[in-house]
């Protein structure tokens, strides 16, 4: 553990203390696995916030990745580059959109997507002229810009970094009514998660995202969906509003559009929203760049050929049951859709930090989210021998939370 300790010592004495990580250093990763600086070997299922769907390295991304680098990186949007079209038009296609706007992070994406909406608002829906109004769900995360954390209902996102940006209102997560009650004159979008993600993957109820989509057409407000974790066949669909055929306005994606090898994200929409962007209206210098447009398309391209949607569906499905199969005393719900599932600790048994720490000690990474619940989402490239392997160590840990596991100090 000396190595481990002294590189934790390094990074502590010379980083911003704003995350608060499992103590493991990770060297190397492969597939479904990584490996940390002592050697020891642990199956990876957060995969970086569904950021890795496709596993780590996988070799596809990776051969497409070094062959742009080897021609192109960087031309910024000043000209044009060989590798924006063909990467964008692949996205629009599996997505059902008409035009997308390439950004970098995923909170670049929603701003972006709140920025096209509020022009929308303003030209086409002709709302007077700084009135817009965007509805948005509790408990949701889109981000950590000054914007975005305005809108959160986290309080420690927002504390501390006011004034905040007005034009929101907050309505109760997956709540069509709420929704259609909070609609004025002045609503020109209502954004939500389909599925929320570190808000403790909370599911709304069958029915509700078709009846949103009905609800936002009828009165001429966007809908404009952020699947930057629910995406890329997390949830068993390549998009999880698949699920109920509900197409948004506006789709905001990110995280493993970059196959967990460069940060890609993208705002879709139709033509009559992208449209109201103009030259200089807004941007981004690394945006578009060839080779993350490079290694979006071999991300999707990978998800399409290798099947992951039926994977995450059919594994998640089997992931699920056996979870509930162990009818853990400590466990309060298991939720979650495809390979993305939410384990909550009853609040009488403590926090799920100290169950992700003895998982960490048996070889699983997972993360909590929320204090209670420990999220489960591994790459969708898994297999089933694997998550077998992992439902041991999660057998362990969940049947009896008393027992002295832990790793070597
Ligand atoms: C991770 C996430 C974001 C923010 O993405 P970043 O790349 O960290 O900026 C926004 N929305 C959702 C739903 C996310 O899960």
């Amino acid at each position: 553990m000396e190595t481990t300790k002294k590189v934790i010592q390094e990074v502590e004495s010379c980083s911003a203390h704003n995350y608060h990580p499992l103590p493991v250093v990770i060297e190397k990763g492969e597939g479904a696995w990584v490996h940390d600086v002592e050697g020891k070997k642990y199956l990876d299922m957060l995969s970086a916030y569904s950021a890795l769907n496709q596993g780590h390295r996988h070799p596809r991304i990776i051969d497409a990745l070094v062959e742009q680098a080897g021609k192109v990186t960087l031309t910024s949007r000043a000209f044009h580059n060989d590798k924006m079209g063909p990467f964008l038009s692949k996205l629009c296609e599996i997505s059902g959109f008409e035009k997308a706007l390439p950004m970098n992070t995923g909170a670049e994406a929603v701003e972006t997507a709140l920025k096209a909406a509020r022009k929308w608002g303003y030209q086409k829906k002709g709302v007077e002229e700084n009135q817009a109004e965007i509805i948005v769900c509790a408990n949701n995360f889109h981000g950590r810009t000054i914007s975005i954390v305005s809108f959160s209902t986290e309080e420690q996102y927002r504390m501390g970094f006011g004034p905040f940006t007005p034009g929101f209102k907050v309505i109760p997560y997956g709540d069509a009514e709420a929704l259609e009650k909070a609609i004025t004159r002045n609503t020109i979008a209502f954004m939500m998660e389909p599925i929320q993600g570190e808000g403790g993957v909370i599911v709304p109820e069958k029915g509700c995202l078709a009846k949103i989509r009905e609800i936002t057409r009828e009165n001429n407000v966007l809908l404009i969906f952020d699947e930057i974790q629910t995406g890329f066949a997390r949830t068993g669909k390549m998009f999880a509003f698949q699920h109920e055929a509900a197409q948004p306005d506006i789709l905001v994606v990110g995280k493993a559009l970059g196959g967990g090898v460069y940060p890609v994200s993208a705002m879709l929409s139709n033509t009559e929203v992208m449209e109201v962007f103009k030259p200089g209206d807004h941007g981004s210098t690394f945006g578009g760049n060839p080779l993350g447009a490079a290694v979006g398309l071999a991300s999707i391209q990978v998800l399409l050929d290798e099947k992951l949607e039926e994977r995450s569906e059919t594994l998640g499905e089997y992931f699920s049951k056996r979870l509930q199969e162990l009818n853990s005393p400590y466990v309060k719900e298991i939720r979650g859709k495809g390979l993305l599932i939410g384990v909550e600790i009853k609040a009488e048994c403590g926090k799920a930090r100290p169950f992700c720490e003895r998982l960490m000690a048996l070889g699983v990474l997972c993360k909590e989210t929320h204090d209670q619940t420990i999220r489960f989402a591994p790459p969708l490239i898994i297999s089933k021998d694997e998550i077998d392997w992992a439902l041991e160590k999660i057998s362990t840990v969940l049947q009896d939370a008393s027992q002295n596991i832990s790793w070597e100090e």
